[in-house]
């Protein structure tokens, strides 16, 4: 797919970046010129070698990152700069690779903290998220920093999702989990998908996360180079030979 044909397919999309232009230090561009959408009930991988942007990415939608140039959407309405804790508000979700819990606190608090913008949806959201990981809710009591790395990723998911939010963007939730536990996260992360949330993933674990995804996008020094259904980049000659090749753990 071109950038046209591109610009043409995220009409209407629900979060939606275009020629996202972003860094750092001023005069260093880490984004140059990336494109990404996400449609109403999505679940979109981005793969990539490592430095290549995939988090800078991340935080730049989550206002994270100051955006030189470029637009960013949600639902239409500009979204672009908008402090997290606003993006929040609106519907944004944001997990973070590390430090994504509050190890001295139980997981019941770290979900609390989650919701501290409208803490009166307290049981209803802790049984959503409970539903879809009942250890959490077997074990609300136990410290976030006493579980394993797999548990805390999950509490870090369930933080994020106290909020109800319409898209949810994961920065690398399998990195340094055991291959069970990586396996975990991915059927997990589907299950959130197809429980509503439109979800924007980055994976180093890339043909796991193609397997998962609806669409794809394998961004290089700042941009796509290449973008389509997980299916197809996980089966194109040139993905395969440039970015699947060695990255491939699965
Ligand atoms: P990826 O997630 O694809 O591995 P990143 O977005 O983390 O890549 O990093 C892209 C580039 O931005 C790298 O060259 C990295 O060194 C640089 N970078 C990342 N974080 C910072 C930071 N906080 N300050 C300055 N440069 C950074
Ligand atoms: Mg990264």
């Amino acid at each position: 797919m071109d950038r046209s044909e591109h610009l043409a397919a995220a009409q209407g999309a629900l979060l939606r970046a275009d020629d996202l232009v972003a860094g750092y230090l001023p005069g260093v561009n880490i984004l140059n010129g990336a494109d990404l959408y996400c449609r109403e009930g999505e679940l979109v991988g981005v793969i990539g070698p490592n430095g290549a942007g995939k988090s800078t990415l991340l935080k730049a939608l989550f206002g994270l990152v100051k955006i030189g140039s470029g637009t960013v959407t949600l639902r239409g309405e500009d979204i672009t700069n908008l402090k997290a804790n606003k993006l929040v508000a609106k519907g944004v979700g944001f997990v973070p690779q590390t430090n994504n819990v509050f190890p001295s606190l139980t997981i019941q608090e770290n979900l609390e903290m989650g919701l501290y913008q409208k803490p009166k949806r307290f049981k209803e959201r802790f049984d959503f998220v409970t539903s879809l990981f009942p250890t959490l809710g077997d074990r609300r009591n136990q410290r976030a920093g006493s579980l394993s790395g797999g548990e805390r990723q999950m509490v870090a998911m369930s933080r994020a999702l106290m909020m109800e939010p319409s898209v949810l963007l994961l920065d690398e939730p399998s990195a340094g989990l055991s291959p069970i536990m990586q396996d975990e996260v991915f059927i997990r992360t589907k299950q959130i998908n197809r429980a509503g949330v439109s979800i924007v993933m980055v994976e180093q674990n890339a043909r796991r996360c193609l397997q998962i995804a609806d669409r794809g996008y394998v961004m290089d020094q700042g941009r796509n180079a290449y973008t389509g259904t997980g299916q197809d980049l996980a089966n194109d000659p040139k993905v395969i030979e440039l970015y699947l090749g060695t990255l491939a753990t699965a």
